[in-house]
């Protein structure tokens, strides 16, 4: 049977990466009647300094996003990852399946600790095994997720294949398969084509918060970076014009078409045409979900009850895994 999961970190103010690259693609998956199984990723935030006094708020706002982008309570198992103790206690014994040298090819630790290696947290070098567990503690089929995950998911295979093999327990976890799908699975800072759009950016002109409203999510977008051209033609290859392309998936995604029906939409006009059309499409997308957001969190009392009863329907599942694991290492009973 298929089963989706996916997880987006509380650590920060949501964007439009996150929204097209993760929230509506769960939507879509929901909707074709997958089981969706979605938490609020506590744990791999601390990863990362948070402040105790936030991280509950940062929490709630994540579930809320959730719930605002069309996901339901009802059908989608919506859940904090710190509530379900299974999570930590596989993420151990995995700890103990994945090799060092599987961790040191991660680029998303090269790229969070910097030049301050020796000075991020060991869970920062870890987060991926946890990330491992997180997805077979559910015996997860399908993970959607945004291209930077794409080689975090290819160590949970791994992490998976080895602990099948080395306690002799044949598709005891299934591979799971990474679902990288859309026109926008990498969204770019509005500053830098090179750099992924990120919670963690210090730069807030870098990113569209799902928080802005309509006249900042405009000046944004006219202030981002372009080059001196005009809008490329079908089949210009857009390798040296970065931000132009990165433009054009959004306006791609928001408009659920391809880049292609948007190229030779806009082929010749220049940005002061193309910019303002993409403001009002980012705006009508994403008005209803920040209002519906801002609604849910007034109310704190609505989320809580999703967050409750979603970590009682995850453990349900969890909990008997992380048993049959213990009891295939061998942990006295
Ligand atoms: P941080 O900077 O704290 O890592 P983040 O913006 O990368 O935050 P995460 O919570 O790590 O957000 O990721 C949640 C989901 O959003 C993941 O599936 C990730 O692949 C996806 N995602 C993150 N950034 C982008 C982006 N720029 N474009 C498309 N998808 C993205
Ligand atoms: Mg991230």
């Amino acid at each position: 049977p298929r089963r989706i999961l996916s997880g987006i970190q509380a650590s920060g103010a949501l964007h439009l990466g996150n929204y097209l690259g993760a929230l509506k693609r769960f939507t879509a998956l929901q909707d074709s009647g997958a089981p969706c199984f979605l938490f609020v990723a506590d744990l791999h935030a601390i990863t990362v300094w948070q402040d105790p006094a936030l991280l509950a708020a940062q929490t709630r706002e994540i579930a809320a996003a959730y719930i605002a982008s069309g996901l339901d309570p009802a059908t989608s198992t919506i859940f904090p990852q710190s509530a379900v103790r299974a999570h930590s206690e596989l993420a151990w014994i995995l700890n103990c399946v994945a090799r060092l040298g599987w961790l040191d090819r991660m680029t998303q630790f090269k790229e969070k600790s910097g030049k301050h290696k020796e000075r991020s947290s060991v869970g920062l070098y870890t987060y991926p095994v946890l990330q491992a567990a997180d997805i077979l503690l559910y015996k997860a089929t399908e993970v959607p997720v945004g291209e930077d995950q794409k080689q975090h998911l290819e160590l949970t295979r791994d992490i998976a294949a080895k602990f099948n093999t080395d306690f002799n327990a044949p598709g005891f976890f299934p591979l799971p398969e990474p679902l990288i799908q859309g026109p926008a699975t990498r969204v770019m800072s509005l500053r830098d084509g090179a750099a992924k759009m990120s919670k963690s950016d210090p730069s807030d002109q870098s990113r569209i918060n799902l928080t802005d409203d309509a006249d900042t999510i405009a000046a944004k977008i006219r202030k981002s970076k372009t080059d001196m051209g005009v809008m490329p033609a079908p089949g210009d290859v857009l390798d040296d014009r970065p931000e132009v392309r990165n433009l054009i998936a959004i306006y791609a995604a928001l408009s659920d078409t391809t880049r292609e029906a948007v190229t030779a939409q806009f082929a010749g006009q220049g940005f002061g045409a193309f910019k303002p059309a993409l403001a009002d499409l980012a705006v009508a997308a994403l008005a209803p979900v920040t209002a519906e957001m801002r609604r849910l969190m007034d109310d704190p009392a609505e989320i809580d009850r999703v967050l409750k009863d979603g970590a009682e329907r995850a453990a349900a599942i969890a909990d008997p895994v992380v048993d049959e694991v213990k009891k295939i290492v061998g942990f006295w009973r």
